[in-house]
C-alpha cells in the first residue's frame, strides 16, 4: 500500500478515536496528513466524524488543486496548506472542536503547562492566534504565526485547537494531552490558583522525554505508530 492510501486509512482511524473520546462533535474539526511531496489527503466537508470511510478522503496538492475527490475538502483547507507550507517538518495534522481547549480558547487565553506530560509531549504553553473567521486565509496565516516555527499546537480564538505531528500518532497524542491538560487546569482553578511549570523546567522535561523516553534502554523517543496502538 502507498503511503498516500495508508494516510487515508489512518485518518479514518484517528475519526474514530476522536469521536470515541469525546474530541470530536459532529462534522466540526479536521484531519490532514502530508505523507508525501506535493500531496495532502484531508478529511472531506460536512461528514459527521462516525461517517468517515476511506473512500471520503480528498487528496491535493500543496496548492489546494483537488487531485482526487468525490466531496469537497474540508473547508480549513487553507489553515492545513498554510501550515505544511510553513513548516517542513510538520507532517500530520489535526483541528478539533474539542470542549475544554474550546474554553480556553473562548476566553482566549493560552493552555498553561500544569502537567509533566503536557512538558513532555507539547513542550509548552498552546498560544492563542488572534480571531478571523473560519475558513478564511486570515485564520491560516493568523495560526502560522502564532505557532511559529517550534510551536506544536495553536488555539483558534473562539474556535478551537490545532495539534501537529510529524505523524498522525504524535498530532493525536499531542491533542489528548492538551485537552486533558486543559481540564485539568480548569479544576485547578476551582481549587485555588494553578502553578504552571518554569519554561527551564518544561525544556529538561521535553527533551528528556524526546531522547529518553521509550519501552526500551538507548531507545530514542519515535512518535507512536497507529498501527501499533493497543486497543
Ligand atoms: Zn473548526
Amino acid at each position: 500500500m502507498n503511503l498516500v492510501e495508508k494516510a487515508k486509512e489512518e485518518i479514518v482511524i484517528i475519526s474514530r478515536k476522536l469521536m470515541e473520546e469525546g474530541l470530536a462533535f459532529e462534522s466540526w474539526g479536521n484531519i490532514s496528513c502530508h505523507p508525501v511531496e506535493n500531496q495532502v489527503v484531508i478529511t472531506p466537508s460536512a461528514i459527521p466524524y462516525g461517517e468517515l470511510h476511506y473512500v471520503d478522503m480528498v487528496v491535493v496538492d500543496l496548492q489546494g488543486h483537488i487531485q482526487e475527490s468525490r466531496w469537497k475538502p474540508s473547508s480549513e483547507l487553507p489553515l492545513h496548506l498554510a501550515i505544511y507550507r510553513a513548516r517542513q517538518d510538520v507532517k500530520a495534522i489535526i483541528h478539533a472542536h474539542s470542549v475544554y481547549a474550546a474554553a480556553f480558547a473562548v476566553v482566549r487565553r493560552e493552555i498553561s503547562v500544569g502537567l509533566e506530560e503536557m512538558a513532555q509531549v507539547v513542550g509548552g504553553a498552546v498560544p492563542v492566534a488572534a480571531y478571523a473567521s473560519p475558513g478564511s486565509s486570515a485564520l491560516a496565516e493568523q495560526a502560522v504565526k502564532a505557532m511559529g516555527k517550534k510551536g506544536n499546537a495553536v488555539l483558534l480564538a473562539s474556535h478551537g485547537l490545532v495539534t501537529v505531528g510529524k505523524n498522525l500518532g504524535e498530532a493525536l497524542l499531542r491533542c489528548r494531552v492538551i485537552e486533558r491538560n486543559a481540564r485539568i487546569l480548569l479544576y485547578a482553578a476551582f481549587l485555588g490558583t494553578p502553578i504552571p511549570l518554569e519554561e527551564k523546567e518544561i525544556n529538561f522535561l521535553h527533551n528528556t522525554f524526546i531522547h529518553t523516553y521509550g519501552r526500551y534502554t538507548q531507545n530514542k523517543y519515535t512518535a507512536p505508530d497507529l498501527n501499533q496502538e493497543r486497543e
